[in-house]
Protein backbone atom coordinates (compact mmCIF):
# COMPACT_ATOMS: atom_id res chain seq x y z
CA UNK A 1 0.00 0.00 0.00
CA UNK A 2 1.14 3.11 -1.01
CA UNK A 3 1.08 5.80 2.39
CA UNK A 4 0.67 9.60 2.74
CA UNK A 5 4.12 10.49 3.02
CA UNK A 6 5.25 8.33 0.37
CA UNK A 7 7.71 9.80 -1.76
CA UNK A 8 7.19 10.56 -5.47
CA UNK A 9 9.51 8.78 -7.87
CA UNK A 10 9.68 10.80 -10.50
CA UNK A 11 11.10 13.71 -8.52
CA UNK A 12 13.27 11.60 -5.80
CA UNK A 13 17.04 12.10 -5.74
CA UNK A 14 19.22 9.54 -6.34
CA UNK A 15 20.37 9.71 -2.86
CA UNK A 16 16.96 9.06 -1.61
CA UNK A 17 16.13 6.40 -3.88
CA UNK A 18 19.72 4.63 -2.94
CA UNK A 19 18.91 4.83 0.42
CA UNK A 20 15.84 2.93 -0.06
CA UNK A 21 17.01 0.30 -1.94
CA UNK A 22 20.14 -0.10 0.59
CA UNK A 23 17.53 -0.14 3.78
CA UNK A 24 16.05 -3.24 1.77
CA UNK A 25 19.44 -4.76 1.19
CA UNK A 26 19.04 -4.15 -2.45
CA UNK A 27 22.53 -4.22 -4.68
CA UNK A 28 23.60 -0.83 -5.72
CA UNK A 29 22.37 -1.24 -9.56
CA UNK A 30 18.91 -1.60 -8.82
CA UNK A 31 18.93 2.31 -8.58
CA UNK A 32 19.91 2.86 -12.21
CA UNK A 33 17.25 -0.04 -13.15
CA UNK A 34 14.30 1.82 -11.25
CA UNK A 35 15.68 4.85 -12.86
CA UNK A 36 15.14 3.91 -16.32
CA UNK A 37 11.97 2.09 -15.63
CA UNK A 38 10.60 5.56 -14.29
CA UNK A 39 10.67 7.28 -18.25
CA UNK A 40 9.43 3.64 -20.16
CA UNK A 41 6.36 4.39 -21.22
CA UNK A 42 4.88 0.71 -21.48
CA UNK A 43 6.09 0.26 -17.69
CA UNK A 44 2.60 1.25 -15.86
CA UNK A 45 3.87 0.72 -12.21
CA UNK A 46 6.63 -0.46 -9.71
CA UNK A 47 5.21 -4.32 -9.97
CA UNK A 48 5.76 -4.18 -13.98
CA UNK A 49 9.43 -3.39 -13.35
CA UNK A 50 10.28 -6.48 -15.07
CA UNK A 51 13.96 -6.74 -13.76
CA UNK A 52 13.49 -6.06 -10.30
CA UNK A 53 12.24 -9.03 -8.08
CA UNK A 54 8.64 -8.95 -6.82
CA UNK A 55 9.26 -8.67 -3.08
CA UNK A 56 11.67 -5.37 -3.73
CA UNK A 57 9.06 -3.72 -5.75
CA UNK A 58 6.18 -4.28 -3.20
CA UNK A 59 7.87 -3.25 -0.55
CA UNK A 60 9.32 -0.25 -2.55
CA UNK A 61 5.56 0.91 -2.97
CA UNK A 62 5.48 1.43 0.89
CA UNK A 63 6.81 4.35 0.54
CA UNK A 64 7.65 5.25 -3.31
CA UNK A 65 5.02 6.58 -5.23
CA UNK A 66 5.40 5.24 -8.92
CA UNK A 67 2.96 8.08 -10.18
CA UNK A 68 1.50 10.83 -8.73
CA UNK A 69 -1.21 11.04 -10.75
CA UNK A 70 -4.34 8.41 -12.03
CA UNK A 71 -5.76 9.02 -15.06
CA UNK A 72 -9.71 9.24 -14.58
CA UNK A 73 -10.41 9.37 -17.92
CA UNK A 74 -9.69 10.10 -21.35
CA UNK A 75 -11.37 11.45 -24.74
CA UNK A 76 -9.89 11.47 -28.46
CA UNK A 77 -9.79 13.88 -31.19
CA UNK A 78 -8.46 14.45 -34.54
CA UNK A 79 -8.79 11.08 -35.25
CA UNK A 80 -7.23 9.51 -32.13
CA UNK A 81 -4.12 12.22 -32.97
CA UNK A 82 -5.40 14.45 -29.98
CA UNK A 83 -5.40 12.55 -26.90
CA UNK A 84 -6.90 14.32 -23.57
CA UNK A 85 -6.45 13.27 -19.71
CA UNK A 86 -8.28 14.07 -16.85
CA UNK A 87 -5.57 13.52 -14.34
CA UNK A 88 -7.03 12.76 -10.70
CA UNK A 89 -4.38 13.89 -7.85
CA UNK A 90 -3.68 12.00 -4.39
CA UNK A 91 -6.26 15.01 -2.86
CA UNK A 92 -8.87 14.25 -5.52
CA UNK A 93 -8.49 17.46 -7.56
CA UNK A 94 -8.23 17.53 -11.27
CA UNK A 95 -6.46 18.73 -14.08
CA UNK A 96 -5.89 18.32 -17.45
CA UNK A 97 -3.63 16.84 -19.79
CA UNK A 98 -3.27 16.68 -23.46
CA UNK A 99 -1.15 15.24 -26.21
CA UNK A 100 -0.63 16.50 -29.54
CA UNK A 101 0.65 13.75 -32.13
CA UNK A 102 1.72 15.49 -35.21
CA UNK A 103 2.35 12.57 -38.16
CA UNK A 104 5.65 13.41 -40.21
CA UNK A 105 5.34 15.40 -42.92
CA UNK A 106 7.93 16.06 -45.60
CA UNK A 107 10.71 17.39 -44.14
CA UNK A 108 8.98 18.11 -40.79
CA UNK A 109 9.65 15.19 -38.75
CA UNK A 110 6.66 14.07 -36.88
CA UNK A 111 6.59 15.16 -32.90
CA UNK A 112 3.94 14.76 -29.96
CA UNK A 113 3.36 17.45 -27.97
CA UNK A 114 2.17 17.55 -24.49
CA UNK A 115 0.69 19.90 -22.83
CA UNK A 116 0.55 20.03 -19.02
CA UNK A 117 -1.23 21.79 -16.14
CA UNK A 118 0.26 23.47 -13.67
CA UNK A 119 -2.22 24.33 -10.98
CA UNK A 120 -5.86 23.48 -10.18
CA UNK A 121 -7.45 26.04 -11.50
CA UNK A 122 -5.99 29.82 -11.54
CA UNK A 123 -5.70 33.37 -10.15
CA UNK A 124 -5.46 35.72 -12.72
CA UNK A 125 -9.20 35.45 -14.26
CA UNK A 126 -8.93 35.87 -17.72
CA UNK A 127 -12.71 36.27 -18.51
CA UNK A 128 -12.17 33.94 -21.83
CA UNK A 129 -10.84 31.03 -19.87
CA UNK A 130 -12.47 28.31 -18.87
CA UNK A 131 -9.76 27.93 -16.14
CA UNK A 132 -9.91 31.53 -15.09
CA UNK A 133 -13.61 30.67 -13.56
CA UNK A 134 -12.73 28.62 -11.11
CA UNK A 135 -10.22 30.36 -9.08
CA UNK A 136 -7.45 28.99 -7.72
CA UNK A 137 -8.02 25.99 -5.79
CA UNK A 138 -3.54 25.02 -5.44
CA UNK A 139 -0.58 25.13 -7.50
CA UNK A 140 0.74 21.31 -8.79
CA UNK A 141 3.34 19.74 -7.22
CA UNK A 142 6.54 18.95 -9.46
CA UNK A 143 5.90 15.34 -9.67
CA UNK A 144 2.27 16.45 -10.77
CA UNK A 145 3.66 18.35 -13.70
CA UNK A 146 6.30 15.16 -14.33
CA UNK A 147 4.01 12.27 -14.13
CA UNK A 148 1.40 14.07 -16.67
CA UNK A 149 4.07 13.73 -19.10
CA UNK A 150 4.50 10.56 -18.21
CA UNK A 151 0.85 9.63 -17.65
CA UNK A 152 0.42 11.16 -21.48
CA UNK A 153 3.47 8.99 -22.94
CA UNK A 154 1.88 6.02 -22.05
CA UNK A 155 -1.37 6.75 -23.41
CA UNK A 156 0.57 7.45 -26.18
CA UNK A 157 2.50 4.52 -26.11
CA UNK A 158 -0.86 2.30 -26.18
CA UNK A 159 -2.18 3.86 -29.30
CA UNK A 160 1.43 2.86 -31.15
CA UNK A 161 2.69 6.36 -31.20
CA UNK A 162 6.10 7.40 -30.41
CA UNK A 163 7.78 9.24 -27.47
CA UNK A 164 6.69 12.65 -26.21
CA UNK A 165 8.95 15.08 -28.17
CA UNK A 166 7.61 18.05 -27.07
CA UNK A 167 6.04 20.05 -23.37
CA UNK A 168 4.20 23.23 -24.05
CA UNK A 169 3.22 24.76 -20.25
CA UNK A 170 -0.23 25.70 -21.26
CA UNK A 171 -2.68 24.02 -19.49
CA UNK A 172 -4.83 24.93 -16.26
CA UNK A 173 -3.00 27.17 -14.26
CA UNK A 174 -0.38 30.29 -14.51
CA UNK A 175 2.80 28.33 -14.41
CA UNK A 176 5.47 31.62 -13.40
CA UNK A 177 2.68 31.85 -10.40
CA UNK A 178 3.85 28.35 -9.59
CA UNK A 179 7.24 29.32 -9.76
CA UNK A 180 8.77 26.46 -7.66
CA UNK A 181 7.07 23.84 -9.20
CA UNK A 182 7.50 25.30 -13.00
CA UNK A 183 11.37 25.41 -12.58
CA UNK A 184 11.74 22.30 -10.40
CA UNK A 185 9.22 20.27 -13.07
CA UNK A 186 11.45 21.83 -16.03
CA UNK A 187 14.91 20.29 -14.24
CA UNK A 188 13.64 16.77 -14.06
CA UNK A 189 12.03 16.98 -17.51
CA UNK A 190 15.20 18.70 -19.35
CA UNK A 191 17.64 16.14 -16.88
CA UNK A 192 16.60 12.66 -16.34
CA UNK A 193 13.56 12.69 -18.51
CA UNK A 194 15.84 13.81 -21.42
CA UNK A 195 13.97 16.15 -23.31
CA UNK A 196 15.71 18.90 -24.54
CA UNK A 197 14.87 22.63 -23.17
CA UNK A 198 14.66 23.89 -26.61
CA UNK A 199 11.56 21.82 -26.99
CA UNK A 200 9.70 22.83 -23.80
CA UNK A 201 7.61 26.19 -24.03
CA UNK A 202 6.58 27.83 -20.73
CA UNK A 203 3.34 30.05 -21.42
CA UNK A 204 2.87 32.93 -19.03
CA UNK A 205 0.41 35.75 -18.78
CA UNK A 206 3.04 38.05 -17.53
CA UNK A 207 4.40 37.55 -13.84
CA UNK A 208 7.48 40.14 -14.90
CA UNK A 209 9.47 39.67 -11.85
CA UNK A 210 8.85 35.48 -12.50
CA UNK A 211 9.87 35.69 -16.09
CA UNK A 212 13.17 38.07 -14.95
CA UNK A 213 13.82 35.01 -12.62
CA UNK A 214 13.47 32.11 -15.14
CA UNK A 215 15.92 34.18 -17.60
CA UNK A 216 18.82 33.63 -15.37
CA UNK A 217 17.70 29.80 -14.29
CA UNK A 218 20.17 28.58 -17.09
CA UNK A 219 17.27 25.95 -18.31
CA UNK A 220 17.01 27.93 -21.93
CA UNK A 221 12.88 26.57 -22.61
CA UNK A 222 11.21 28.82 -25.00
CA UNK A 223 8.93 31.62 -23.41
CA UNK A 224 5.35 32.11 -24.82
CA UNK A 225 4.11 35.39 -23.48
CA UNK A 226 -0.36 35.65 -23.45
CA UNK A 227 -0.73 39.32 -24.97
CA UNK A 228 -4.11 39.35 -26.32
CA UNK A 229 -4.19 42.80 -26.26
CA UNK A 230 -1.34 45.28 -27.41
CA UNK A 231 -2.51 48.63 -25.25
CA UNK A 232 -2.90 48.88 -21.51
CA UNK A 233 -6.54 49.66 -21.74
CA UNK A 234 -7.23 46.87 -23.18
CA UNK A 235 -5.08 44.36 -21.51
CA UNK A 236 -6.24 45.32 -18.60
CA UNK A 237 -9.50 44.10 -18.65
CA UNK A 238 -8.52 40.85 -20.64
CA UNK A 239 -5.27 39.63 -18.63
CA UNK A 240 -5.77 41.62 -15.04
CA UNK A 241 -2.51 40.94 -14.14
CA UNK A 242 -1.62 43.76 -16.93
CA UNK A 243 -2.84 46.35 -13.76
CA UNK A 244 0.18 44.97 -12.02
CA UNK A 245 2.61 44.11 -14.24
CA UNK A 246 1.76 46.74 -17.73
CA UNK A 247 2.57 45.97 -20.91
CA UNK A 248 5.64 47.94 -21.10
CA UNK A 249 7.44 45.79 -18.11
CA UNK A 250 6.26 42.75 -19.66
CA UNK A 251 7.57 43.51 -23.46
CA UNK A 252 11.06 44.19 -21.21
CA UNK A 253 10.78 41.25 -19.44
CA UNK A 254 10.39 39.06 -22.54
CA UNK A 255 12.93 40.81 -24.64
CA UNK A 256 15.72 40.30 -22.10
CA UNK A 257 14.25 36.49 -21.39
CA UNK A 258 15.04 36.48 -25.33
CA UNK A 259 18.37 37.79 -24.93
CA UNK A 260 19.91 36.05 -22.44
CA UNK A 261 18.75 32.20 -23.57
CA UNK A 262 18.88 32.70 -27.01
CA UNK A 263 15.58 31.71 -27.74
CA UNK A 264 13.16 33.58 -29.51
CA UNK A 265 10.00 34.76 -27.48
CA UNK A 266 6.78 33.81 -28.95
CA UNK A 267 3.25 36.07 -28.46
CA UNK A 268 0.08 34.14 -27.61
CA UNK A 269 -3.02 36.25 -29.01
CA UNK A 270 -6.39 34.27 -28.67
CA UNK A 271 -8.42 36.24 -30.75
CA UNK A 272 -11.76 37.09 -30.29
CA UNK A 273 -14.62 38.50 -32.35
CA UNK A 274 -15.22 42.48 -31.81
CA UNK A 275 -13.18 42.28 -28.49
CA UNK A 276 -9.20 42.24 -29.71
CA UNK A 277 -9.30 42.04 -33.73
CA UNK A 278 -9.56 45.17 -34.58
CA UNK A 279 -6.92 46.66 -37.40
CA UNK A 280 -5.30 48.89 -35.10
CA UNK A 281 -4.95 46.05 -32.40
CA UNK A 282 -3.43 44.69 -35.48
CA UNK A 283 -0.55 47.66 -36.07
CA UNK A 284 0.49 47.70 -32.57
CA UNK A 285 0.81 44.11 -31.79
CA UNK A 286 3.19 43.87 -35.06
CA UNK A 287 4.80 46.63 -34.26
CA UNK A 288 5.30 45.52 -30.52
CA UNK A 289 6.58 41.89 -32.19
CA UNK A 290 8.78 43.49 -34.63
CA UNK A 291 10.45 45.51 -31.57
CA UNK A 292 10.76 42.41 -29.93
CA UNK A 293 11.36 40.06 -32.59
CA UNK A 294 8.77 37.84 -31.64
CA UNK A 295 6.98 35.03 -33.34
CA UNK A 296 3.09 35.61 -33.19
CA UNK A 297 0.57 32.97 -32.43
CA UNK A 298 -2.53 33.69 -33.12
CA UNK A 299 -4.99 31.09 -31.41
CA UNK A 300 -8.91 31.70 -32.95
CA UNK A 301 -10.73 31.99 -29.35
CA UNK A 302 -12.89 28.55 -28.43
CA UNK A 303 -16.09 29.05 -27.31
CA UNK A 304 -16.55 28.96 -23.55
CA UNK A 305 -20.00 28.00 -21.99
CA UNK A 306 -22.09 31.21 -20.71
CA UNK A 307 -19.60 33.42 -22.88
CA UNK A 308 -21.08 36.16 -24.88
CA UNK A 309 -16.85 36.27 -26.81
CA UNK A 310 -16.30 33.64 -29.25
CA UNK A 311 -14.14 33.77 -32.13
CA UNK A 312 -14.52 36.47 -35.17
CA UNK A 313 -15.68 35.38 -38.37
CA UNK A 314 -13.31 34.23 -41.28
CA UNK A 315 -12.54 37.69 -43.42
CA UNK A 316 -11.88 39.48 -39.90
CA UNK A 317 -9.65 36.67 -38.87
CA UNK A 318 -7.80 37.02 -42.69
CA UNK A 319 -7.93 40.93 -42.03
CA UNK A 320 -6.18 40.74 -38.91
CA UNK A 321 -3.71 38.40 -39.96
CA UNK A 322 -2.94 40.80 -43.12
CA UNK A 323 -2.42 43.46 -40.79
CA UNK A 324 0.82 41.67 -39.73
CA UNK A 325 3.27 42.74 -41.94
CA UNK A 326 6.93 41.66 -41.28
CA UNK A 327 6.36 39.51 -38.69
CA UNK A 328 6.22 35.66 -38.70
CA UNK A 329 3.15 34.08 -37.63
CA UNK A 330 1.44 31.07 -37.29
CA UNK A 331 -2.49 30.43 -36.68
CA UNK A 332 -2.84 27.38 -34.02
CA UNK A 333 -5.57 25.30 -35.23
CA UNK A 334 -7.67 24.59 -32.16
CA UNK A 335 -6.91 21.15 -31.84
CA UNK A 336 -9.55 18.99 -29.77
CA UNK A 337 -12.62 21.67 -30.20
CA UNK A 338 -14.40 18.77 -30.53
CA UNK A 339 -13.97 16.99 -27.40
CA UNK A 340 -13.90 19.79 -25.05
CA UNK A 341 -10.32 20.01 -25.88
CA UNK A 342 -9.39 23.92 -24.72
CA UNK A 343 -8.09 25.03 -21.53
CA UNK A 344 -10.23 23.69 -18.87
CA UNK A 345 -13.17 22.33 -21.07
CA UNK A 346 -13.18 19.51 -20.01
CA UNK A 347 -13.03 19.46 -16.86
CA UNK A 348 -15.73 22.40 -16.87
CA UNK A 349 -17.84 19.83 -19.77
CA UNK A 350 -17.48 16.99 -16.79
CA UNK A 351 -18.76 18.96 -14.10
CA UNK A 352 -21.56 20.10 -16.05
CA UNK A 353 -23.03 17.21 -17.15
CA UNK A 354 -22.82 15.81 -13.23
CA UNK A 355 -20.16 13.43 -14.22
CA UNK A 356 -17.20 14.63 -12.48
CA UNK A 357 -17.78 13.92 -8.66
CA UNK A 358 -16.00 16.46 -6.09
CA UNK A 359 -13.64 13.76 -5.00
CA UNK A 360 -12.78 13.72 -8.49
CA UNK A 361 -14.20 10.68 -9.71
CA UNK A 362 -16.36 9.99 -12.22
CA UNK A 363 -19.84 9.15 -12.32
CA UNK A 364 -20.86 6.46 -15.25
CA UNK A 365 -19.36 8.40 -18.45
CA UNK A 366 -21.18 9.02 -21.71
CA UNK A 367 -19.29 11.31 -23.84
CA UNK A 368 -15.71 10.44 -22.69
CA UNK A 369 -14.58 6.68 -22.29
CA UNK A 370 -13.57 6.28 -18.76
CA UNK A 371 -10.31 4.04 -18.52
N1 LIG B 1 -1.75 30.70 -17.74
C1 LIG B 1 -0.86 30.60 -18.83
C2 LIG B 1 -0.81 29.22 -19.48
C3 LIG B 1 -2.10 28.48 -19.66
S1 LIG B 1 -3.25 29.10 -20.83
C4 LIG B 1 -1.17 31.65 -19.87
O1 LIG B 1 -2.22 32.28 -19.78
O2 LIG B 1 -0.33 31.85 -20.74
C5 LIG B 1 -2.54 28.66 -22.39
C6 LIG B 1 -3.02 29.56 -23.53
O3 LIG B 1 -4.41 29.31 -23.84
C7 LIG B 1 -2.91 31.02 -23.17
O4 LIG B 1 -2.33 31.74 -24.24
C8 LIG B 1 -4.37 31.40 -22.99
O5 LIG B 1 -4.56 32.76 -23.13
C9 LIG B 1 -5.08 30.55 -24.01
N2 LIG B 1 -6.51 30.42 -23.81
C10 LIG B 1 -7.19 30.37 -22.65
N3 LIG B 1 -8.53 30.27 -22.87
C11 LIG B 1 -8.68 30.25 -24.21
C12 LIG B 1 -9.82 30.16 -25.07
N4 LIG B 1 -11.06 30.08 -24.57
N5 LIG B 1 -9.60 30.16 -26.39
C13 LIG B 1 -8.34 30.23 -26.89
N6 LIG B 1 -7.24 30.32 -26.15
C14 LIG B 1 -7.40 30.34 -24.82
FE1 LIG C 1 -5.01 31.70 -15.95
FE2 LIG C 1 -3.84 31.51 -18.36
FE3 LIG C 1 -6.49 31.07 -18.07
FE4 LIG C 1 -5.52 33.55 -17.80
S1 LIG C 1 -5.49 32.28 -19.67
S2 LIG C 1 -7.02 32.56 -16.44
S3 LIG C 1 -3.57 33.13 -16.84
S4 LIG C 1 -4.86 29.84 -17.22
Amino acid sequence: METMSAIALSTASDDALAAMLAARGAPAFRLAQLRRATWQPFVGGLGEIRQLPAGLTAALGQELLFSTVEVAAESEADQGLTVKLLCRLADGQTIETVAMETPARGEARRRSTVCVSTQVGCAVGCPFCATGRMGLRRSCTPAEVVDQVRAAASALHRRRLGPVTHVVYMGMGEPLAAYATTVASLRVLTGPAGISARRITVSTSGVVPAIHRLADEGIGCTLAISLHAATDELRDRLVPLNRVHPLASLVDAGTRYAARTGRRLSLEWCLIGGVNDSPEQARALAELARRARAHINVIPMNHIEDSPWGPPDRRTEVAFLGGLDGVTVTVRDTRGADTDAACGQLRAALEQRRMLRPDGTLSPPRAVAAV
